[in-house]
């Protein structure tokens, strides 16, 4: 069955009927309805030309430059990403892509085994306990609780959600919070002294709370993770944001694994689609999931896209499936207006509206196939489910990379 590209869920039932397209989220289907909305045009300084001479400007620039950098192909397929990173090698570019603003930390921190980790085919079937932390599915990944991991029966969860409790840890009653019923309302930056308190409960110690929380709150969610059998905890950017790093996490799993004899894992609240396949293959690369800069055939740490720009570090930028315009602070982005930019996307968007080069693609998942990870680490097949005149991103990055 054809997958939806939405979201690193990944939906892999998706049914297509004549023009119906069934079984996705409003997300979802946000993204099928887009193929007739503000399509690409290929252009060259604002002037519409065919796409062989967009690409051949593009890689005309790269080769002019000499500190490209090449950023995004987390809505890529894992195909063109492998010539995303074949492209920056021969340039000696920077790569980077959104996991250095987001979860990067944390698939860094699994990739290295410091995580435990596990799929979502094991929370569906074994999870007695799942914490949304900082996270809130119920907007983001819409069909995450009801295909994976709250809603559904599994081996040996069979009654579901009946049998199985659920945590929100955040900010505020988000509509997650409002389904699961369990919420743990903490203020912003409270969650490494929450993650101490839970710990020493678990250790049997007199915890101290963080201050403004509810301590009937904090205590039912203790008390569930010592009786839960399987936990898992999802990350979402309201944690990795506060925390400092990952130590705190890594022991709270520990003492979860040692005290209470139970299996604990940890999955990162991936967004766009294929962001995990993005960090695996540059970390099987290089060591480094994102921020990398190749150098005569070898790679070192290089810099975030937003320090890229902020400090002037390119002069010429491919940008892949992203619209760091609209997502980077805009006193870094800025700095897209001054360098040479080429940017290959199926839509129009405010970087596109700004680059020297525009090159339209297909959108891949739907308009072209190829394979992704979905955010637990499952190679997932993406099949073509609409026929266009569209190059993919794949064929556009192999026409630039036999150019240069
Ligand atoms: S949850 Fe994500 S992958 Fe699934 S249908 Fe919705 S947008 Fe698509």
């Amino acid at each position: 069955m054809p997958t939806c590209p939405g979201c690193a869920c990944l939906c892999d039932d998706i049914e297509v009927v004549g023009a119906e397209i069934r079984n996705v989220c409003r997300k979802g289907y946000g993204i099928f309805k887009s193929r007739q909305k503000s399509r690409l045009t290929a252009a060259v300084a604002d002037r519409v030309t065919d796409v062989d001479a967009a690409i051949e400007k593009a890689a005309e620039i790269l080769c002019e430059a000499s500190s490209p950098v090449i950023y995004g192909l987390d809505n890529s397929t894992c195909e063109a990403q492998r010539l995303g990173l074949k492209l920056a090698k021969e340039l000696n570019a920077f790569v980077d892509d959104t996991s250095s603003v987001c979860q990067g930390v944390i698939l860094e921190a699994i990739y290295k085994s410091r995580l435990p980790s596990c799929t979502l085919d094991a929370v569906r079937d074994n999870a007695d306990l799942v914490i949304f932390w900082g996270a809130d599915p119920a907007s983001s990944h819409p069909r995450h609780l009801s295909k994976y991991s709250y809603f559904p029966r599994g081996k040996k969860i069979q009654k579901g959600y009946e049998e199985r409790k659920a945590f929100c840890i955040d900010v505020r009653r988000s509509p997650t919070a409002e389904v699961c019923k369990n919420l743990v309302k903490i203020p912003a930056g409270a969650d490494a002294a929450l993650i101490n308190a839970l710990i020493s409960f678990i250790e049997g110690k007199a915890p101290q709370l963080p201050q403004g929380t509810d301590k009937r709150e904090v205590m039912e969610l203790a008390a569930a993770m010592r009786r839960a059998e399987f936990v898992t905890i999802f990350t979402g950017l309201g944690l990795v944001y506060s925390l400092a790093d990952v130590t705190l996490l890594e022991t709270l799993l520990r003492t979860l694994t040692e005290r209470c004899g139970c299996e604990a894992y940890i999955i990162p609240m991936v967004g766009h689609f294929n962001m995990r396949g993005m960090t695996q293959t540059l970390f099987k690369e290089t060591s480094l999931p994102n921020k990398v800069k190749f150098d005569g055939g070898g790679a070192k740490s290089g810099a975030s896209m937003t320090e890229i720009l902020r400090e002037g570090f390119a002069d010429a930028a491919l940008i892949i499936g992203s619209d760091p315009l609209s997502s980077l602070p805009f006193a870094a982005a800025r700095r897209l207006f001054e360098i040479k930019t080429i940017t290959i996307d199926p839509h129009v968007t405010p970087t596109t509206e700004i680059s020297t080069v525009r090159i339209p693609c297909a959108i891949s998942g739907v308009e072209c196939s190829g394979n992704t990870v979905r955010m637990d680490g499952v190679e997932v097949k993406l099949e073509k489910m609409f026929d266009v005149e569209f190059l993919s991103d794949e064929e556009i990055l192999r026409g630039i990379l036999e150019r240069v």
